[in-house]
């Protein structure tokens, strides 16, 4: 269990850092197939579009759910077998995600 307040604001930030990235990767899906759609016509583009954001997807996904809570070192995310990622604190210890923001609540 870390007290060190400064890993724990860097590690906490680094995950907000990753749920940013992983809701910008969701939030493209539909303007980018679209914009595909409405420029290339074509299936193909369509499809190695959609590739490709799947696969920046998969990686944001697993960048979140195994990321480790800077005070417990549990992953941050995953209790039992599934990630919830709309939980805005560690399912272990209880560490909010804005816990260096929030001063003094660490
Ligand atoms: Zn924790």
């Amino acid at each position: 269990m870390t007290t060190n307040l400064y890993q724990i604001g860097m590690g906490l930030r680094s995950i907000r850092r990753r749920r940013k990235m992983l809701w910008i990767v969701i939030g493209i899906y539909f303007p980018q197939i679209w914009l595909t759609i409405e420029f290339s016509g074509s299936n193909t583009a369509v499809t190695i579009v959609f590739i490709v954001w799947f696969i920046m997807l998969w990686n944001c996904v697993m960048l979140v759910a195994f990321a480790k809570c800077p005070s417990c070192d549990n992953y941050f995310h995953i209790k039992s077998f599934f990630p919830t990622y709309h939980k805005r604190h560690c399912l272990h210890c209880g560490l909010s995600l804005r816990a260096d923001l929030d001063s003094k609540s660490i």
